[in-house]
């Protein structure tokens, strides 16, 4: 049955022509020909199995965090909406906890400090959901997701089947994982596990967090206090997309080898790097961009953030392909001045 372009179908609410923009925190304008909630592994089965769903091509959307809507999307669209937070298992070195991919993060982060269970503090305030947070591998603050994982559960978009995935298989990387390559669109991530190690240790060694360590004199914080200094250093840094769209970093740090680093220096001294621990280098985009003259341009209605180069914005009303010209603009300035191919960090659809 049809009805204001809301459909049930076997207890799946199908709906068509839905606009995306509430669902992308860049605010950008798009329309889904049809979109479908999913809330657990069965539901996603059903659209599998479904006689035309299962065979229309599929994108799995979260919070809309790390999207770029370039078009009105003829795919189905897969809103994951699976809720759920618990222990799973208390071990003697760690606490194994999980939640459901629909869960908001930041949410999820409060709750565990809250059950006295830390360990991702330094992962306060990141927009978007759990489920998408391995399939970039999200960090910031000296922790990545793959440093608190213990395994997820995913719902293969072509057999249907269920599968439980750990570490080896999800090949994280720097913002990358198996789901940006092979298993791209190819499964819904439901559930994810996490192992928060006993007892906890602080990750304190970043310039901003030892900048709060000298300025409030606490040289042992608590979990809850670098869970604050977070959310205040990000605030500060960071357009809040509730009121200024955006989609974080716009440009992963390029990862240059030490030789192609000291090129670079010879020509540009002050540029910002920070030394890895395989021996590679990695240079701030954002001051690349910045060094290119770039903070506070726009095209259209999007722009280059003013305090943070590395953002870029919508100042009311952009669309995908404003933001897209920008972002190429900005690649082929820095390209020029630095040889270096910036890599969009957002997935652009
Ligand atoms: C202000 C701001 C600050 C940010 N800061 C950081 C930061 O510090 N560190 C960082 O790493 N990122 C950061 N981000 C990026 C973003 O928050 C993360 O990438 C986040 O994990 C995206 O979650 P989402 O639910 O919004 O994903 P979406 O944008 O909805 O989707 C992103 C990708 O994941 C896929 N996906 C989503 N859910 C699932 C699922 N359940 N199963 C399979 N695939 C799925 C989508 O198909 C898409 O390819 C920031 C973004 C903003 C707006």
């Amino acid at each position: 049955m049809q009805q204001d372009g809301l459909e049930e179908n076997c207890g799946m609410q199908i709906e068509s022509g839905v606009s995306l923009k509430p669902y992308n925190t860049f605010g950008l304008p798009a329309v889904a020909r049809t979109l479908v909630r999913v809330t657990s592994d069965a539901d996603v089965r059903q659209v599998v199995d479904h006689p035309e769903l299962g065979r229309a091509p599929k994108f799995v959307l979260g919070g809309g965090s790390n999207i770029i809507l370039t078009r009105d999307m003829p795919q189905l669209v897969l809103k994951v909406e699976v809720r759920g937070m618990r222990l799973v298992q208390e071990r003697t070195n760690a606490w194994i906890v999980e939640a459901g991919a629909g869960e908001n993060w930041h949410d999820f982060v409060a709750w565990t400090l809250a059950q006295g269970w830390p360990g991702l503090e330094n992962l306060a305030l990141i927009p978007g959901t759990v489920g998408a947070a391995p399939v970039q591998n999200i960090g910031a603050y000296g922790v990545e997701l793959k440093d608190r994982f213990e395994s997820l559960d995913a719902v293969d978009l072509v057999t249907g089947r269920s599968v439980t995935l750990h570490e080896s298989i999800c090949a994280f990387g720097y913002r990358d994982s198996v789901f940006k390559h092979s298993l791209a669109g190819r499964s819904v991530i439901t559930r994810v596990r996490f192992r928060l190690p006993r007892p906890w240790q602080p990750v304190i060694g970043y310039l901003d967090l030892e900048r709060k360590i000298a300025e409030t004199g606490i040289a042992a914080p608590s979990a809850q206090q670098i869970f604050d200094w977070i959310c205040a250093i990000r605030r500060a840094k960071l357009p809040d997309p509730a009121l200024v769209g955006n989609a974080g970093s716009f440009f992963k740090n390029p990862v240059v080898t030490p030789e192609q680093c000291r090129d670079i220096i010879g020509r540009d001294p002050e540029i910002v790097h920070y030394p890895m621990p395989d021996g590679s280098v990695k240079l701030a985009a954002g001051w690349m961009i910045d060094a290119c003259g770039w903070k506070g341009k726009s095209v259209g209605q999007a722009a280059v953030y003013e305090k943070q180069a590395l953002v870029l914005v919508n100042r009311g009303g952009a669309i995908g392909s404003e933001v897209m010209t920008l972002a190429r603009a900005i690649q082929e300035s820095v390209y020029g001045r630095f040889g270096i191919r910036l890599e969009p960090e957002p997935v652009v659809v």
